[in-house]
């Protein structure tokens, strides 16, 4: 059987330097392998032309520098990207590239399923087979930059399949790699950490000192609703949640973001609204509204331009930074809640 190698990617630059850092390999050749890593994102030795052969075969002999093999693509009429990724074990996941005038945004899996199970969700659908390394969801990151070339990334996100906080170590040295300036060099200003609402890894979160943004999956701030929608609510009420959102807006300078997915007949009525406003009325943050995708075989409805319209002006009167996300990707099975292996013709 081949042996298994560690892949690169996996380890923090100090990690790394620890490492390789021998009598025969200087530092400053470190630096230049960090820079094809990192900075060129260039993941194919032979091309690293100014490391000498013996490093390059050293390096090829211990570590394994392939990046998640994509296996099929599916473009938007929006120009949004759905790629369907394989993994070292055969397992599949999706990555989203999301241009805009302004930014492009990658989307991206902390997991392989989900086992949150949250009932608008396509992902949560498939049950929870395993988390992602820290050199897949990194892996993901540097495939991103790669294919972009020459235009950048701009945005991250872990939204994408997945509960990242049910994956913390991994999540947390993924977010120490992004941002560190040896690294990818990343801005935890321009990093988005989505959560379904795990009350004490905020907390942990807030408390490790590692920065990014974290966005939170409300979809109703009434308790039985958010249970009917978001099973994680019977372990970690609103009270919970919001104690422990009001601890990490303590610790950093970055509004939260609320995510609120809007469900025709279900979380868009007077009382709702009420309880949305009396939830996020006294914290530090944006409120994103979603218009409810179609997933199939879930029976939600997607409300009217014309009743999202009125619940968007309803929150602006009380003068919350509210914004509108489009359905990026709806017809590719891209937008929120819809990554679950869906739309691609020929499916790897
Ligand atoms: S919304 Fe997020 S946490 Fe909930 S099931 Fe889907 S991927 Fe998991």
């Amino acid at each position: 059987m081949a042996e298994i190698k560690d892949n690169i990617y996996g380890y923090t630059t100090t990690e790394i330097a620890e490492l390789l850092l021998t009598g025969d390999v200087k530092k400053y050749r470190i630096d230049q392998l960090f820079d094809w890593l990192f900075q060129k994102h260039e993941n194919n030795l032979d091309d690293m032309s100014n490391l000498p052969k013996s490093f390059r075969t050293k390096l090829a002999e211990t570590y394994d520098f392939s990046l998640p093999h994509i296996i099929n693509q599916v473009e938007s009429s929006d120009k949004s990207i759905k790629y369907l990724l394989e993994l070292v074990d055969g397992e599949k996941i999706e990555m989203v590239l999301m241009p805009t005038d302004r930014k492009t945004t990658l989307c991206l899996s902390s997991q392989v399923g989900c086992s949150r199970n949250c009932t608008f969700c396509a992902t949560g659908k498939l049950g929870l087979t395993r988390n992602l390394t820290t050199a897949e969801m990194i892996g993901q990151i540097v495939l991103a930059m790669k294919l972009l070339k020459p235009e950048v990334l701009t945005n991250i996100v872990f939204m994408g399949m997945g509960e990242p906080f049910d994956n913390y170590d991994n999540l947390v040295k993924t977010l120490q790699i992004l941002a560190d300036t040896d690294g990818l060099c990343f801005s935890p200003r321009r990093t988005t950490v989505s959560t379904s609402g795990i009350a004490p890894m905020i907390r942990q979160f807030a408390d490790s000192g590692v920065k990014a943004k974290l966005a939170i999956s409300l979809n109703a701030a009434i308790e039985d609703k958010r249970c009917e929608l978001m099973p994680v609510n019977k372990l970690y009420s609103l009270q919970q949640l919001k104690s422990a959102i009001s601890h990490y807006l303590a610790y950093n300078k970055y509004k939260v973001t609320f995510e609120y997915v809007l469900i025709k007949d279900f979380n868009m009525g007077k009382e709702d609204l009420k309880a949305l406003i009396k939830f996020t009325g006294d914290l530090s943050c944006k409120i994103n509204l979603i218009p409810w995708n179609r997933v199939e075989g879930l029976d939600y409805q997607s409300p009217t331009q014309e009743e999202v319209d009125e619940f968007r002006t309803a929150i602006m009167r009380v003068n919350k930074a509210v914004t509108m996300r489009q359905s990026r990707g709806d017809d590719i099975g891209a937008a929120c809640g819809q990554l679950a292996y869906q739309n691609y013709i020929n499916k790897g």
